[in-house]
């Protein structure tokens, strides 16, 4: 970083009054005066009357032209105060493991935007750091944020893992690349084995999905844990045994939190795992062996939305063939503004058949990772997908993303994952 060139811009009036919300980005289309515009390049960001509004990273093949870093006038940019950003974000770490239960294994470090280190993502998983660079700002700070993680001994940091095959790179003009890192070094074990608490997992962290497991689910995936509890000892009591459906189950993140809870309170008659990728189902599999999960799980390699539609056609609508908790955590059905109809659409269908699945006071909690799916646009959605259902259901609570995603404040793209959980309102139960 420190030996880039620099340079200065100026932004116009629509885009300085955007940053004044806290929004870090300046669009190529803002950019009245550059100098050097064809190089990638530190630089200062001015507004059209020279006002100081902060230093950035520039880069002439982006739509995101500049990233902010610091509003600070008198602060440079360079390594030395990368590596002061990385130092905080692994700080408020600590804090975080410290406060979770020891057996934790696996968090985010560091989360772009949210630690002031625009792109740049980082997750450990036991010994292992894997790291995102989804912008060339983050490119340009990755040395210095992966020696402050790698020097720091309370992380344990063995290994290091490239994940820059996300094609997003490609909108910043970037390679793709994944492997160790360096690429000489030694590639870490895998799978490996991380912990949330009492779950244990295996992780692929070469060939899995994003950086291998989706950690900003671990806070609600121990609710579904205490949620699995209750109705485990609500079935025992009732004498019927719980059934449970994680559906875009990925590595079975939510069946094994269902697995856990349930432990010892009752015991789980069916579990359904239905996810399109074999992959992704063979590792939830060996993840359900691993936390004593039902020895019959049924993993269903197939298309969700026909999943969920023929089981709806199928049933006979009796309480007994219902489920008593489904999970529902599809992927970005909206990645860009303009797909928000039909995003809406699907999270309808598919919220709207799992509530006709749900037993009388069953839960069911839904997902969305789209940030263009406000919390008010779901609730709106949900509402819909329950008049259509038949079906009176309540808000038990609704959550998000935890605080190792933490969101830079007027910076709305940072904030994406809504978590509701409801529950069929209509028995006695
Ligand atoms: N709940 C998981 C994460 C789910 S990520 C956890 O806690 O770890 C979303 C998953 O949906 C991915 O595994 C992806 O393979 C799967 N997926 C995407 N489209 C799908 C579809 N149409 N039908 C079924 N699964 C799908």
């Amino acid at each position: 970083m420190d030996t880039m060139p620099r340079t200065v811009a100026m932004v116009s009036e629509r885009s300085a009054a955007r940053l004044a919300t806290g929004h870090p980005w300046i669009y190529r289309t803002d950019i009245q005066r550059i100098e050097q515009s064809s190089a990638a390049s530190l630089c200062e960001v001015q507004t059209a009357r020279g006002r100081f509004i902060g230093r950035g990273v520039y880069n002439p093949s982006s739509v995101i032209a500049i990233r902010l870093f610091t509003r600070e006038p008198g602060q440079p940019l360079d390594d030395a105060f990368v590596e002061t950003r990385a130092r905080r974000a692994v700080t408020a770490r600590h804090a975080l493991l410290d406060g979770q239960d020891a057996r934790t294994t696996a968090c985010r470090l560091v989360f772009a935007e949210g630690d002031g280190l625009p792109g740049m993502i980082v997750d450990k998983f036991g010994p292992v750091a894997v790291f995102q660079s989804l912008a060339l700002a983050a490119e340009v700070c990755r040395d210095a944020v992966l020696r402050v993680i790698t020097s720091e001994p309370r992380l344990g940091i063995e290994y290091i893992v490239e994940r820059n095959d996300a094609p997003v790179r490609i909108l910043e003009g970037l390679a793709e690349a994944k492997g160790p890192w360096p690429p000489s070094g030694s590639p870490p074990p895998d799978p490996i084995e991380i912990r949330e608490g009492p779950m244990r997992f295996l992780v692929s962290l070469l060939e899995g999905q994003k950086t291998g497991h989706y950690l900003d689910q671990r806070d609600n995936r121990a609710m579904v844990a205490r949620l699995a509890a209750g109705l485990a000892a609500r079935a025992r009591a009732a004498g019927t045994r719980l059934s449970v459906l994680d559906c875009f189950s990925y590595t079975g993140g939510f069946a094994v939190a269902a697995c856990r809870g349930a432990a010892g309170c009752g015991e789980i008659g069916r579990l359904v795992c239905v996810d399109s990728s074999a992959p992704a189902l063979a590792l939830a599999e060996r993840n359900l062996k691993l936390n004593d999960g039902p020895q019959n799980a049924e993993m269903v390699c197939a298309n969700a939305f026909d999943y969920l539609r023929e089981l709806d056609k199928k049933s006979a609508r009796t309480d007994r063939d219902g489920f008593d908790l489904i999970i529902l955590d599809p992927p970005p059905f909206a990645r860009e503004k303009r797909m928000v109809e039909g995003a809406m659409r699907g999270y309808k269908e598919i919220n709207l058949r799992a509530m006709k699945l749900l037993r009388r006071g069953g839960f069911l909690v839904t997902c969305t990772c789209s940030h263009h799916i406000s919390r008010d646009i779901f609730q709106a959605i949900l509402v819909d997908a329950a008049a259509d259902a038949r079906r009176t259901m309540r808000l038990v609570t609704a959550t998000g993303q935890p605080e190792d995603h933490p969101v830079l404040l007027g910076h709305p793209e940072g904030d994406y994952l809504r978590c509701f959980v409801l529950q069929d309102a209509a028995g006695g139960q």
